[in-house]
C-alpha cells in the first residue's frame, strides 16, 4: 500500500485557470491520499472530481450570522466581566496581608487524616463530615478606575528597517481583506482564492458540509462560568469529570513504592487533600467573543480568554491574543514588583496564528511609495495608541514618547474625544494588527520566488524500510498543494554516501542524474535546470518520484551523507533562498559518536551550527523529516532547522504501514499553511522595559532583530523582558511586533502586531490578570532550553521552584492571615501545580527516556504554540467505549475529558489520549470482543501491531471514533500518530506513564505534590 513504490501516475484534473489573479495556496482542498483508510468519513470527492480553482462556498461571508458580541443571559457578559477592577491609582505598596485578596482557590487540608499520598479508598466520596470546606473563592478586590496615557520619553531605539521618507502623500484607501475567513467546512480559515494568506485549508478538512466544527449552526455563545479570572466562582464539583466518571468507585491503584524526590517532606505530614476538590482543567465547548479593547480610552485591563479555550476575537485596538499574548495582563510598574511576584514577564508571539473562521481578516494598508507612518525617533509603526495632539499636527509615540510631526498628507482634525475623526476608517488607527505593503526601502533585493527543494535519503536502510517510497509518494501527492504560478520553483536530489541531482526539464523517459561523489568538498553540478518552475516540470517530477524507489531498489550503500547532502542542496538554492525539505532515515555519516550521556543532548560539534547560520543568511529554511528506526542524534541535526526557522518531524520507529499517511499530511500542511519567507522580526516595547531575550527557531545576527528564513502559522517565538525604568500607575506599557516578510506570492509585507497593557503597582492585580497558559508555556520553553545544558534532576527542581515561588508570593502578600493552614492558589493560576507536576513527568524531563525522544521533545517545544504546549504536557483523555450511548457531537465528546489518573481507567473500557502529536488508544483487558470487533475489526487484539491504522467500519462506534479522531486532527493541525496500548503489555505501561496524577516510582501523585508545594511555602514563610 502506502509503503509500496508509487503506483501509476494519478490522473490529473484538467487545469482550469483561476479567474482570480492571486491563486489560492490550496487550490485543491479536497485532496487526500488514496491510502487514507481512516479519513473515509466525510471524505471529499477524489481530486479528479474537484476542478482546480473552484472555491468552496464561503459560509462565513458577511451574510453569515455572527455571534452576538455579548450573549444575553444570566451571569456577566464574558468579556465585560473579564476586566477585573483596578486598584486605586497611586497606591504604591503591594497590599498587606490583611487586605482582601483577589480570588483564590483554597485547598484546605484535613487535619488528622492519613498521610498524604495514601490513596483514598473512595476517591470520589463526599468529604468526611468533619472536614472543613475544602474550596472557597474570595471576592475580588474592588478598586478605582484607571486612566492615563503615557508619554514615556526616552532614548531612541536603533532602527530595524530603513525608514521611509514621511513626506509623501497617502496613496489610496487602505485596502482590505487580504486575510479572509474560511468556509464553514473548514476548521481554520480558508481564503477566497484571491487572497493568498489567511487561512489555508487545514490538512485534515472534511467536506464542505454540515460537519463544520465551527459552523454557523454551532454558534450558541454562552457566558462561560469560570472562563475568566474574576468572572464567576468555579463550582465546587470538580469540573471536567463527567458524572458517570465521578460515580465510578474505582479501587485505588496499588500503592507504589520507590524513590520519591520529595518523600522526606511529605511522608511525615499529617495533611490530606481531598482529591475530589483539587483543581483540574475544565474544558468547555461553548465559544465566547473577546473584544481586545474596551472602548477607546486607555483604561481597561481586558483579560483574554484562556489560550486553550474556544473564542472569537474582535480586534478593537489590541491584537488578537492568538497572535501575541503576555504572561500577565497588567505590567508591573517596577522590576522590584515583578521580582516579588516571581512570575515571568514574557510575550508569546505567533505572528501567523490561524484565526477563528468567523474572525475578521487582518487588513492590508498601502501607503504607496512613502511606506507606513513611523515614529521618527524609534521607528515604531503607527498604531491605535499613538496620540494625536495639537489639532492633529503632531503625534506622540506610545513606545518612546517622542512627539512627531504629522505629514501634511496624513493630517486629520481631531474630534471632541481627542481622536482623529478618521480613526475608525483607518485600520492602522483602530486595529491591533494590520499589514503594510512594504516599499523598496524594505527590500535588499527583489522578493524571492517560492523555492522548494526536496532531498531524499536512498541509502539501503531507507529503501528497505519503505521510507524512501513513503517520501516519494508524499512529495508527489503534496506538490499539488504548492502555490501555483511562475513564482513556484522546485528541485530534487537523492543521497546515500554520494549526492544525486536531477535535471527536471529533460523530456525523456530516463531522468538525467548528476552525481556529486565527493562529500568532503561538496559542489553543485554546473547545470541549470536543477531548480525549475513547477509549471514546467510537473510531469517530469512526478515520473521521477515514481521511479526513485525502483532506481535504488538494490542499493547496498548503508551510509547516508546527510551533512553533505544539505550542503549541496543549499548550494543549489543559495541564490534564491527557499525551503529545503530533507527526508532522512539513516544515521548521518557526519555525526561523530562520542558518548558521554549528559553531553549527548548538545550538538556533537559546531559543523551543523556553522552551516545553519550560512543557510539562514541566504534565506534557506530547512525542515527535516526523520523516518527512522535507529538513533539519529536529533540533538546534532536539529540545529539546522532550529536556526533556519524550520522544524523536525519525527517518525520513530518508522512504520511503512502506518506512517506514510502522517508523512504526507505533515508535508502537505507544511507547504500549505500560512507562511512567509525571508522574514525579519523585531519586538519593541515602551520605555521602561527592554527585550531581554528571544527564544524560538530563528537566527540572530544582531541584538535587536531575529532572522527567519521561514515563519509559519505553527511557530511561536517567546520574548522575555526586563525593566530598565519605572512605569507610573495608570500608564500603559505598549508592545509592538513588526514582522517584515515575503508572501509565497512574492509580495513584501510588514505585519504589525500591537498590544498595550495597563501598568500597576499592586501585586494583587498581577495575580488577578495572570495568564496561566502563557506562563506555563514560558516554563516549558525554559525547561527545554535548560535540558541540554543542565542535569535533568536540576531542571525538575528549577521548574518546581518556579511554581512554588509564585504561590509563595501570592500566599505571603495577597492571602489573608486567617488562612495560614491552607494551601491557597490564585484563581488564575490554580492549575499551575498540576501543569508543573505534568511537566516534570514529561518525556523531556523523565530520566528513563530515549535520548532522541528527549532531543526531539526539546526541539519540538522550542517553537511550540501555547495552544499545543498545554496538551503536550497535560494531554486530553476521553473514553471511547461509551460513545454509542452518548448523543453528543464531536466537540462535546471531546469536551468530556477525564483526569489523567489511572483511577479513571476501567478494565472494560477503551480510552483515547492525545497530546497534539500522538494519539494513544488504551484498551483494558476486559473489553468485550464485540466492542473490539466494532472498533478494530477483530475480536481479539492478539497479534495486532501497536502502530495503528484506524479503520472505519460500518457501525456507530467506529464512525464516531473516526469522527472524533479527525476532529482532533483538525483542531491540532496535526495528524496524530496512533498507537495501540494494551493493559498488561509494555505499551499499556507506556500509556500509564501519561497518568500524571498517579504516584510513580520516580514521582509524586498530584495530591502529594500539592502537599509538597504547601510544605515548601510554609517553610519559606516561617
Ligand atoms: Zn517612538
Amino acid at each position: 500500500m502506502a509503503s509500496a513504490p508509487p503506483g501509476p501516475q494519478r490522473p490529473r484534473p484538467p487545469f482550469i485557470p483561476n479567474p482570480n489573479t492571486n491563486t489560492n495556496p490550496n487550490p485543491n482542498p479536497s485532496s487526500l491520499p488514496d491510502s487514507f483508510q481512516n479519513l473515509q468519513i466525510g471524505r471529499p470527492p477524489p481530486p479528479s472530481a474537484v476542478p482546480r480553482g473552484v472555491a468552496p462556498p464561503l459560509p462565513f461571508s458577511s451574510a453569515a450570522p455572527r455571534p452576538a458580541a455579548f450573549p444575553a443571559g444570566p451571569g456577566p457578559a464574558p468579556s465585560v466581566a473579564a476586566a477585573p477592577p483596578m486598584g486605586p491609582p497611586g497606591l504604591i505598596r503591594a497590599p498587606l496581608p490583611s487586605a482582601a485578596p483577589p480570588q483564590s482557590h483554597v485547598v484546605r487540608p484535613f487535619p488528622g487524616s492519613p498521610p498524604a499520598g495514601a490513596p483514598s479508598s473512595q476517591p470520589f466520596a463526599a468529604p468526611p463530615p468533619t472536614a472543613p470546606q475544602t474550596f472557597s473563592v474570595l471576592p475580588p478586590q474592588s478598586s478605582g478606575p484607571f486612566t492615563g496615557n503615557p508619554a514615556l520619553a526616552g532614548p531612541p531605539n536603533s532602527q530595524p528597517y530603513m525608514a521611509p521618507p514621511s513626506s509623501q502623500p497617502f496613496f489610496g484607501t487602505p485596502s482590505s481583506q487580504p486575510f479572509r475567513g474560511p468556509p464553514s467546512s473548514q476548521p481554520f480559515s480558508r481564503l477566497p482564492s484571491s487572497q493568498p494568506f489567511m487561512g489555508p485549508q487545514p490538512p485534515f478538512s472534511g467536506p464542505p458540509a454540515s460537519t463544520a466544527p465551527f459552523g454557523a449552526p454551532a454558534w450558541q455563545p454562552q457566558p462561560r462560568p469560570g472562563a475568566f479570572p474574576g468572572s464567576v466562582p468555579p463550582p465546587v464539583r470538580m469540573p471536567g469529570i463527567p458524572l458517570n466518571a465521578q460515580n465510578q468507585m474505582m479501587p485505588p491503584p496499588p500503592p507504589a513504592m520507590g524513590y520519591s524526590p520529595h518523600a522526606g517532606t511529605q511522608m511525615s505530614t499529617p495533611l490530606k487533600i481531598d482529591p475530589n476538590q483539587i483543581p483540574r482543567p475544565m474544558p468547555t465547548s461553548s465559544v465566547v467573543v473577546f473584544e481586545t479593547r474596551q472602548g477607546n480610552q486607555a483604561n481597561a485591563a481586558n483579560v483574554p480568554p484562556p489560550a486553550t479555550s474556544d473564542f472569537v476575537v474582535k480586534d478593537t485596538g489590541n491584537c488578537s491574543p492568538r497572535l501575541m499574548r503576555c504572561t500577565m495582563n497588567h505590567i508591573p510598574c517596577t522590576g522590584d514588583l515583578l521580582s516579588t511576584s516571581s512570575m515571568p514577564l514574557a510575550l508569546m508571539v505567533q505572528p501567523f496564528a490561524l484565526p477563528h473562521p468567523s474572525e475578521e481578516p487582518i487588513q492590508l494598508v498601502d501607503f504607496g511609495e512613502t511606506g507606513p507612518i513611523r515614529c521618527s525617533r524609534c521607528k515604531a509603526y503607527i498604531n491605535p495608541f499613538m496620540r494625536f495632539i495639537d489639532q492633529g499636527r503632531r503625534f506622540v509615540c506610545n513606545l518612546c514618547g517622542f512627539s512627531n510631526e504629522t505629514s501634511r498628507d496624513y493630517m486629520c482634525n481631531l474630534g471632541p474625544d481627542g481622536r482623529r475623526r478618521d480613526a475608525d476608517d483607518r485600520p492602522e488607527l483602530c486595529r491591533g494588527t494590520v499589514e503594510f505593503v512594504a516599499t523598496k526601502e524594505f527590500m535588499v533585493r527583489e522578493p524571492m520566488p517560492a523555492v522548494y527543494f526536496f532531498l531524499i535519503d536512498v541509502s539501503m536502510n531507507a529503501i528497505q524500510t519503505g521510507a524512501t517510497a513513503a517520501a516519494c509518494t508524499a512529495i508527489s501527492q503534496a506538490i499539488s498543494d504548492l502555490p501555483e504560478g511562475p513564482q513556484t520553483m522546485v528541485g530534487i536530489a537523492t543521497f546515500d554516501s554520494t549526492i544525486h541531482f536531477y535535471n527536471l526539464k529533460r523530456a525523456s523517459q530516463q531522468p538525467l542524474m548528476l552525481i556529486v561523489p565527493d562529500v568532503q568538498d561538496v559542489y553543485t553540478p554546473l547545470q541549470t535546470d536543477l531548480i525549475v518552475p513547477l509549471t514546467e516540470c510537473r510531469q517530469n517530477l512526478e515520473q521521477l518520484l515514481e521511479s526513485i524507489p525502483n532506481m535504488f531498489e538494490s542499493n547496498k550503500v548503508a551510509e547516508s551523507a546527510f551533512g553533505a547532502a544539505i550542503k549541496a542542496g543549499f548550494l543549489a538554492m543559495k541564490s534564491t533562498g527557499g525551503k529545503l525539505m530533507v527526508f532522512q532515515s539513516g544515521v548521518s555519516m557526519e555525526v561523530p559518536f562520542f558518548c558521554e550521556a549528559h553531553k549527548l543532548l548538545q550538538p556533537a560539534d559546531k559543523t551543523f551550527k556553522t552551516m545553519a547560520i550560512e543557510f539562514a543568511e541566504c534565506q534557506v529554511c530547512v525542515d527535516i523529516f526523520l523516518t527512522t528506526q535507529t538513533f539519529v542524534d536529533i540533538a546534532s541535526i536539529s540545529v539546522v532547522p532550529s536556526t533556519t526557522g524550520g522544524q523536525v518531524y519525527y517518525y520513530y520507529p518508522f512504520s511503512a504501514l502506518s506512517d506514510p499517511a502522517k508523512l504526507y499530511n505533515d508535508l502537505r500542511w507544511n507547504i500549505s499553511r500560512p507562511q512567509g519567507f525571508e522574514a525579519v522580526m523585531r519586538v519593541r516595547c515602551s520605555q521602561g522595559l527592554q527585550v531581554q531575550e528571544y527564544s524560538g527557531n530563528f537566527c540572530k545576527r544582531v541584538p535587536t532583530d531575529i532572522d527567519l528564513p521561514g515563519i509559519d502559522s505553527d511557530k511561536t517565538i517567546m520574548v522575555t523582558f526586563k525593566h530598565d525604568d519605572k512605569f507610573q500607575e495608570g500608564s500603559e506599557c505598549a508592545f509592538q511586533c513588526a514582522l517584515l516578510y515575503t508572501t509565497v506570492y512574492g509580495q513584501r509585507r510588514i505585519r504589525v502586531i500591537n498590544l498595550s497593557l495597563p501598568c500597576t503597582n499592586m501585586l494583587s492585580n498581577l495575580f488577578r490578570s495572570a495568564d496561566l497558559d502563557t506562563q506555563f508555556t514560558s516554563f516549558l520553553k525554559q525547561a527545554a532550553n535548560s535540558i541540554p545544558i543542565t542535569p535533568l534532576s536540576q531542571v525538575r527542581e528549577q521548574i518546581t521552584n518556579l511554581c512554588i515561588n509564585i504561590l509563595h508570593s501570592y500566599r505571603k502578600f495577597c492571602a489573608s492571615v486567617s488562612s495560614s493552614g491552607q494551601l491557597i492558589l490564585p484563581e488564575a493560576l490554580k492549575l499551575l501545580p498540576l501543569y508543573t507536576l505534568a511537566l516534570i513527568k514529561s518525556i523531556g524531563l523523565r530520566n528513563d527516556g530515549r535520548l532522541d525522544d528527549r532531543s526531539y521533545w526539546v526541539s519540538h517545544v522550542a517553537s511550540l504554540s501555547i495552544l499545543l504546549a498545554v496538551p503536550l504536557v497535560y494531554p486530553r483523555m476521553i473514553s471511547l467505549h461509551d460513545f454509542t450511548s452518548k448523543e453528543d457531537d464531536d466537540i462535546s465528546l471531546l469536551s468530556a475529558t477525564l483526569p489523567l489518573s489511572s483511577e479513571h481507567l476501567n478494565d472494560d473500557g477503551i480510552y483515547l489520549l492525545e497530546n497534539g502529536e500522538d494519539g494513544l488508544i488504551y484498551v483494558g483487558n476486559m473489553v468485550s470482543p464485540d466492542t473490539l470487533q466494532h472498533l478494530f475489526g477483530v475480536s481479539s487484539l492478539d497479534g495486532v501491531p501497536n502502530q495503528l491504522v484506524l479503520q472505519q467500519f460500518d457501525n456507530d462506534l467506529s464512525q464516531k471514533v473516526n469522527e472524533v479522531v479527525n476532529e482532533i486532527r483538525r483542531q491540532r493541525c496535526s495528524y496524530l500518530r496512533l498507537r495501540l496500548c494494551r493493559k498488561g503489555d509494555p505499551s499499556g505501561m507506556f500509556f500509564l506513564s501519561y497518568m500524571v496524577e498517579d504516584k510513580t516510582p520516580g514521582g509524586l501523585s498530584y495530591v502529594e505534590f500539592l502537599v509538597h508545594v504547601h510544605r515548601q511555602i510554609q517553610t519559606k514563610i516561617a
